[in-house]
């Protein structure tokens, strides 16, 4: 069972002054959740999250997480431009980018940020832009395989685009630390949307037991390690959530059987969640304004896969509520439908809800992360606006919707724009 974060009536409150569709973010649960985030790993004196920032990238959002203490990690240049504007500077800022331009190299490097290397020739890069390498490196990992956890829950890090080899990892940090790098980080993201508190624990036990081979190999002591994000979500209802504490605890007891015995008790934890952070803090909230009946029925809604990539590109599940009628009966079947024109632009295949009528509202759910920020422009449909539920129940516009004099704008160096103008 899920249950909406908010109301119909606030909903429809909402829609009468910003039109449906929009994402809405729920300010009280986002805060509980980041103050659960930084208890469970208090026990590491250096520990923080880099919010992911591509996962919702708003900077309301990103002043609420720096409130409890986290950072941001960017992966290009605007991610970097909007989290130093959002006030993070320095050691806040976490780039790990992967087939970086160069230019982002040199604007991490002046905000200062830290720079993770996806790969070995990137120290070349570095180097000829910078002059030297920064005081403070590091490299992201990939072991390469599959990446097994527990229950059937895995990865192939063997096909994944990202990160180093072994070998070319221990290269890495000897060649660092000749060129005088002083502080080292190792990264590592190996299975995504993990619904499972091993997730973190056997990861961990991986990068611990390798930065003790680092130690005695390199004779680099690293300074900290970051889990990376990947920690999941319960999108489908018979999905049991992730518990954070537990999963922080677990971190734990391999700190304290790996690193500490090895003398590597000081190095910090970090975290780069991005899903885990804002996913079911967020809906989307659509209004079906169709019906319609042929092999299959139905419904048509005013929100399209340009507001929510995620089922139309992963099959995803996102649960959906009709607002209004929680308790009815979901004794119909419906294909839920945006109106791009494409056959994957659906919300919903074969989903059991109850009798929608035009005009219902319908509350998407867990679209906090990788929801609006992966929209796009296809059809010529435009971003939907963001609106933040604050904890007294007011609301606030976070981004306001795109119109289509945002769509055109980057036409304007053609005759035509003086007539396109006049559109709109
Ligand atoms: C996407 C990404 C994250 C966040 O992943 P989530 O699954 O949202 O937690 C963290 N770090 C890097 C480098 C990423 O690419």
């Amino acid at each position: 069972m899920k249950t909406p974060f908010t109301t119909k009536e606030k909903l429809e409150e909402i829609a009468a002054a910003y039109p449906t569709p929009f994402h809405i973010y729920d300010e009280k649960g986002i805060r509980e959740n980041a103050a659960k985030v930084k208890e469970a790993f208090s026990w590491n004196k250096g520990f923080r999250e880099y919010f992911a920032v591509k996962a919702t990238p708003n900077p309301f959002i990103l002043q609420i997480l720096k409130e409890y203490g986290c950072g941001a990690d960017c992966s290009s240049l605007t991610e970097l431009q909007l989290s130093h504007a959002c006030g993070f500077a320095g050691e806040e800022i976490m780039f790990s980018s992967n087939d970086t331009p160069d230019e982002e190299f040199v604007r991490a490097n002046e905000m200062g940020a830290i720079i993770n290397l996806d790969d070995i020739t990137h120290i070349d890069d570095v180097k000829r832009l910078l002059g030297k390498l920064p005081e403070t490196m590091s490299c992201r990992y990939n072991p390469g395989g599959v990446y097994e956890i527990s229950n059937g829950i895995m990865d192939n890090p063997g096909d994944a685009k990202y990160g180093m080899t072994h070998d070319q990892l221990l290269s890495a940090y000897k060649r660092m630390k000749e060129e005088g790098v002083k502080q080292f980080g190792l990264h590592a993201f190996l299975v995504s949307n993990t619904v499972t508190n091993d997730y973190y624990p056997a990861l961990a036990k991986t990068l611990f037991e390798l930065a003790v081979e680092i130690k005695e190999k390199s004779g680099v002591s690293l300074n900290f390690i970051n889990l990376s994000g990947g920690v999941g979500i319960a999108y489908h209802p018979d999905q049991k959530a992730n518990d954070i504490a537990v999963i922080g605890e677990g971190v734990r007891k391999v700190y304290e059987e790996v690193l500490i015995p090895a003398g590597l008790g000081d190095i910090a934890i970090y975290t780069e969640m991005g899903r885990f952070m804002l996913g079911p803090y967020g809906a989307l909230v659509t209004r079906a304004i169709h019906e319609k009946k042929t092999y299959k029925d139905y419904i048509g809604v005013d929100a399209c896969a340009a507001n929510l990539m995620r089922p139309a590109m992963y099959g995803a599940y996102h649960h959906i509520t009709v607002m209004g009628k929680e308790d009815a009966e979901c004794d119909h079947t419906y294909d839920v439908t945006g109106s791009l024109c494409e056959n994957n632009d659906k919300f919903a295949i074969d989903r059991k809800l109850p009798e929608i009528q035009k005009g219902d509202l319908l509350f998407i759910h867990d679209t906090g992360a990788h929801g609006s920020s992966m929209g796009y422009n296809y059809n010529g449909r435009l971003w939907s606006s963001e609106i933040l539920l604050k904890e007294d129940q007011s609301f606030t516009l976070i981004r306001r919707a795109q119109e289509p004099k945002d769509y055109f704008a980057t036409l304007d160096c053609f005759p035509i724009w003086d007539k396109l103008s006049k559109e709109f």
